[in-house]
């Protein structure tokens, strides 16, 4: 509800978001080439600080992958040099495990741009991982019928536990997943999730179509949280080059 005499809480946020992308359009004005302005894009902004990773809460992640391998091993083991359906093509070409239709030379500078967007988010979306990771049994399927193409032979549930219990970090943000860290996740792409290797956010997505629709290859994007622009970049496949704020 309106309060009386004042704006809704919807309203005042949008006026607060109005506000930052006015902050990111003038903090990118004087980098912008003068024939053709690139897009600037506001992104969120993880502000967590990092924590050493809590014992509880490797055990309770350790505890629910237990349960999805288990539930991963109910189904036969999956042979990857057998046609594959065009989810499980799609699903392993999102974990990078082979090349898909669109790893073209554009789309992977596009994913380069992509992944230096979310390197100046520090990984927002990530903070909703917890204790699971996005982990359920069908990425588990995929995970294990992998590591038995690779390995040359069947893994044991030990073993794909003892990958994942590998990669955990010594310290992530507090209260984020358990993968999140100061360097990204430290989970080896293909070992993700399948969410987690096909999500794209808002912005993101405003971020590609912006590229698409004016051809260009860099763009600007700011980070901020729901007040505060916290980092702004100039992105292009090349790396990202950070733009000073006041
Ligand atoms: S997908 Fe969006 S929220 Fe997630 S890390 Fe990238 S920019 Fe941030
Ligand atoms: S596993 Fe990695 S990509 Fe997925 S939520 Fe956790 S930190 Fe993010």
């Amino acid at each position: 509800m309106t309060p009386r005499g004042g704006v809704g809480p919807i309203a005042a946020q949008r006026a607060r978001n109005a506000a930052l992308r006015d902050q990111a359009d003038a903090l990118a004005a004087p980098h912008q080439p003068a024939a053709r302005p690139l897009p600037v894009i506001v992104l969120p902004a993880n502000t967590r600080e990092t924590t050493p990773l809590p014992d509880e809460t490797r055990e309770q992640f350790l505890r629910h992958l237990r349960l999805q391998i288990t539930r991963a091993f109910a189904a036969p083991l999956r042979d990857n040099t057998a046609p594959m359906s065009e989810e499980d093509e799609a699903m392993r070409a999102d974990a990078g495990e082979i090349e898909g239709p669109s790893a073209d030379s554009d789309a992977l500078a596009v994913g380069a741009v992509l992944g230096a967007a979310c390197a100046t988010c520090r990984g927002e979306c990530c903070t909703a991982g917890g204790t699971h990771a996005f982990l359920k049994a069908a990425s588990l399927v995929r995970v294990r019928a992998n590591l038995a193409t690779s390995d040359g032979g069947s893994p044991s549930a030990d073993a794909i536990e003892a990958h994942y219990a590998a990669a955990l970090p010594a310290r992530h943000y507090r209260g984020s997943c358990v993968f999140h860290a100061t360097g990204g996740c430290t989970l080896a792409r293909g070992l993700r999730s399948n969410l987690c290797n096909r999500y794209l956010c808002g912005a993101l997505t405003q971020l590609t179509r912006a590229m698409a629709a004016t051809g260009e290859a860099s763009a600007f994007v700011a980070a901020a949280d729901s007040v505060h622009l916290r980092r702004m970049a100039l992105l292009s496949p090349e790396g990202a080059r950070a733009i000073a704020r006041p």
